[in-house]
């Protein structure tokens, strides 16, 4: 098994069947075609279920990639399960709608069974930064191993979500806004999901950017072309490719920032092993939410003023949720899962954010199946990356 700074990166032009199954052999033939995977293995595959969204909408793991997946393990003797916990309710009846819309129903047919059990379990993991209790969908832990098949998106919070981000999927349901609240900080939130990533530790963690998400993603944004597929066993390595192949600064991921400081990975894209040029896989223009500059930005300022400029920096440069009245229903599912209880309804039905209590995760955003909430940058912040690229 290749060590943890390979990548395997490989073109995928399309989700036609045949393609989908040579591009699967290609990126997997540095894994053994998954030889590691023994008969009677109980394999579950992680996938990203995010929201009630078809396959052409790009915000979840398209069904293709893991029919061929399953084709693959079940020649291996292995049972497959693939499952999520989506950002809504974690119950038979919800879940049972996304694998609908999704199209799991044909990973199924493929001989995958679609996860059934909707316990939740409790983890104690002293080991971790951010999250040493944590609660879990108890599925995973039914799994020989996790496969862990991420969807390549844009992300409000994140700046991009990607195989790091895709295990957060492991906390059930409404208790991921719980953990929003609970870790409102991007690196302590960052530094939460790379403790479920070394809890869980997938056997393998692979992208599907054959079509993935730019702009207002991860669930409102718009599908964009990029024929690619990337796996490794280190979900931070996967992760550093895939920002750059969008174009973005490794280090602006948090989750990418968490796991460098943690000595867990070398965010230098040429200190990667990869098995293509990471170049020739480059989408020299998607479009990002942002990259998260106020992750550093006024971190070395110290004292009363520094102080002060720094509060000035964050509040200009800061990203923040932004309503775009024309598009807004005024259904209220954002106030209804603010986490902060930011959000109130005006006498127009439409939401109002209370800046103060805000703390910026981004769920209003992700959730409003309208993508009336959008991640916005401010003038200043746009003049800023627009001179740094
Ligand atoms: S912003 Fe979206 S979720 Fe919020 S009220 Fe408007 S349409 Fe509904
Ligand atoms: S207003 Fe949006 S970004 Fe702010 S705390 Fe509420 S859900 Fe999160």
């Amino acid at each position: 098994m290749c060590d943890e700074r390979f990548v395997s990166l490989v073109r995928c032009p399309s989700y036609e069947a045949q393609a989908v199954r040579d591009a699967l052999e290609n990126l997997l033939l540095p894994y053994g075609m998954l030889d590691f995977v023994k008969p009677d293995m109980k394999v579950a595959v992680k996938a990203n279920l995010v929201a009630m969204m078809r396959p052409e909408q790009a915000a979840t793991t398209h069904p293709a990639l893991l029919c061929a997946l399953t084709d693959m393990l079940r020649e291996r003797g292995a049972t497959v399960t693939i499952g999520d916990s989506p950002g809504g309710l974690f119950t038979p009846v919800f879940v049972e709608r996304i694998y609908a819309a999704a199209g799991m129903k044909e990973a199924e047919a493929h001989g995958a069974t679609l996860n059934q059990n909707f316990e939740t379990a409790q983890a104690v993991f002293p080991e971790a930064v951010s999250a040493q209790t944590f609660e879990y969908t108890a599925w995973l832990k039914e799994a020989d191993v996790i496969i862990n098949f991420c969807k390549l998106k844009s992300h409000g919070m994140m700046g991009m979500s990607a195989c790091a981000k895709n295990m957060f999927g492991a906390v059930p349901g409404t208790t991921k806004m719980e953990y929003h609240y609970r870790f409102p900080d991007a690196m302590k939130f960052a530094n939460m999901i790379v403790d479920l990533d070394e809890y869980f530790k997938p056997v393998l963690s692979i992208a599907d950017a054959v079509v993935g998400m730019e702009g207002n993603g991860p669930t409102a944004g718009k599908p964009k072309a990029m024929s690619a597929l990337i796996a490794s066993r280190s979900p931070h390595a996967a992760d550093i490719v895939c920002a750059s192949i969008i174009g973005i600064d490794p280090l602006s991921v948090p989750t990418i920032r968490a796991a460098a400081d943690r000595g867990l990975v070398c965010a230098d894209i040429k200190s990667i092993d990869c098995s293509a040029p990471v170049g020739e896989f480059a989408v020299k223009d998607f479009s990002v939410v942002s990259a998260r500059t106020d992750l550093t930005m006024g971190a070395n300022l110290k004292g009363p003023i520094g102080k002060i400029v720094k509060g000035f920096l964050h509040k200009t440069l800061e990203v923040r949720p932004k309503l775009q009245p024309k598009e807004c229903i005024g259904c209220g599912k954002c106030a209804r899962i603010c986490p902060a209880r930011a959000i109130t309804m005006n006498a127009d039905r439409k939401p109002v954010i209370d800046r103060n209590v805000c703390i910026k995760c981004f769920c209003c955003q992700e959730f409003c199946e309208k993508g009336a909430m959008k991640a916005h940058r401010s003038a200043l912040l746009k003049l800023i990356q627009r001179s740094n690229n």
